[in-house]
């Protein structure tokens, strides 16, 4: 009988040729757990899912008492839900009053597609502007925002009336015009390294989608909940985004995502046609009971209030000749290295010793660090020990 390694190479579709394969059996707080015991210690989350760690009890407990009660009932936005409607009501309390109105999806990518359609149907213009160098997913619409286009070439043609503008650039702001449905910006951008905005940028890209009639969507899939040291990001720029979305760390390690808009905006989905956008498992009741014990959980600690300090901690850590540069938004921290070869080494270096990292979409040359926001003092020590040594071996 073959091996389970083996098996994964016959029957997964890859998505690479180089898969990390390392086989995980358990998974607990900070920690994946290998066959045999070794244990890994998790500086990604998951790609920014696990907020409160792996398995977190009242997550757990949340799913496991949901169990018990039902599991898929009938498509999205028909029966009334208890999980579903208890966590909107939450996330609404927590959010800007113009931001209560509440999708929910199992992605992230679907959240991005649900927002699209949404300032299309709500402004009649079809033209969406987007930044280069941001990741709003890989399905069809959410891949059309994608720049630079070696990752979607393969796949033209795409949607239409896209305009790739540049981040933290006032020119770019000038494309936006009332021609624009929609201006898709990550609050701040993930894949291309961790790019906070700039100064005003936020500001000005808000008066500018006010002057022109453009919706702006934010996209907090990735620093969502937390991780960058208020619940949502924008909370820190003084601004609202007309639609919001959600996914990744607000399931505590179940799927779901979300699109949130005001009741008038979302309200346009609701009719002409009626129907117009439907999802068969879209908050479903598990992953619901799930993100309601994260969200509880996370409002109850002080993790949040935690986060700017453990940035800090990171960046005293985080210093050798070798590092060309750290940026960080929260505990979400790019280490840029001299090349892509280098990453690779101390990634591979990181994980003998027991930690898992890993680089960007958008920039091969940086060290993804974007750890369970449980982090422990200790185990950001240790984490950047491991980190440094790997430097020292493999940096020049
Ligand atoms: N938006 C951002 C900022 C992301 O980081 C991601 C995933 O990495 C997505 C959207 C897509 O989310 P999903 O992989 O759940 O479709």
């Amino acid at each position: 009988m073959a091996n389970l390694r083996q098996l994964f190479l016959q029957h997964l579709a890859q998505t690479s040729a180089t898969p990390l394969m390392l086989e995980i059996e358990r998974a607990e707080g900070m920690y994946l757990y290998a066959p045999g015991g070794k244990a890994y210690l998790d500086l990604i989350a998951g790609i920014g899912v696990s907020c409160l760690g792996h398995r977190h009890p009242q997550v757990i407990e949340a799913i496991t008492a949901q169990l018990g009660k039902y599991l898929h009932t009938l498509v999205y936005g028909e029966f009334v839900l208890a999980p579903q409607v208890r966590l909107a009501e939450l996330l609404a309390r927590h959010l800007p009053d113009t931001l209560n109105s509440i999708f929910f999806v199992n992605s992230g990518a679907e959240a991005t597609e649900g927002a699209m359609k949404l300032a299309k149907r709500h402004t009649g213009r079809y033209e969406v502007a987007a930044c280069k160098k941001a990741y709003h997913g890989s399905t069809q619409g959410a891949a059309s925002l994608m720049w630079p286009k070696d990752f979607t070439q393969a796949f033209h043609p795409l949607l239409p009336g896209i305009r790739h503008i540049e981040y933290n650039s006032e020119e770019g702001l000038q494309q936006i015009t009332e021609r624009t449905a929609a201006v898709i910006v990550e609050t701040v951008q993930g894949e291309w390294g961790i790019r906070p905005p700039a100064d005003g940028y936020l500001q000005k890209l808000r008066r500018r989608c006010t002057e022109t009639g453009a919706l702006l969507v934010l996209d907090e899939i990735q620093a969502g909940y937390g991780r960058t040291g208020a619940l949502f990001a924008f909370e820190q720029y003084g601004i609202t985004p007309d639609i919001l979305l959600l996914a990744k760390g607000m399931g505590g390690g179940m799927p779901i995502g979300a699109f949130i808009a005001s009741r008038d905006v979302m309200g346009s989905l609701s009719f002409d046609p009626v129907l117009g956008h439907i999802t068969t498992f879209g908050g479903h009741p598990v992953s619901c009971a799930a993100a309601l014990a994260t969200l509880e959980t996370l409002l109850q600690s002080s993790l949040i209030q935690q986060v700017k300090a453990k940035e800090k901690l990171f960046l005293e850590l985080l210093r050798h000749p070798a590092i060309v540069e750290v940026r960080s938004a929260g505990l979400w921290v790019a280490v840029e290295l001299e090349s892509f070869e280098t990453v690779q080494a101390v990634i591979r270096h990181c994980l003998d010793a027991g930690l898992i990292t890993d680089w960007f979409l958008f920039n091969e040359r940086s060290l993804r660090i974007a750890p369970p926001l449980i982090i422990t003092e200790e185990q950001i020590r240790w984490a950047c020990g491991v980190i440094l040594e790997g430097i020292e071996k493999y940096g020049s």
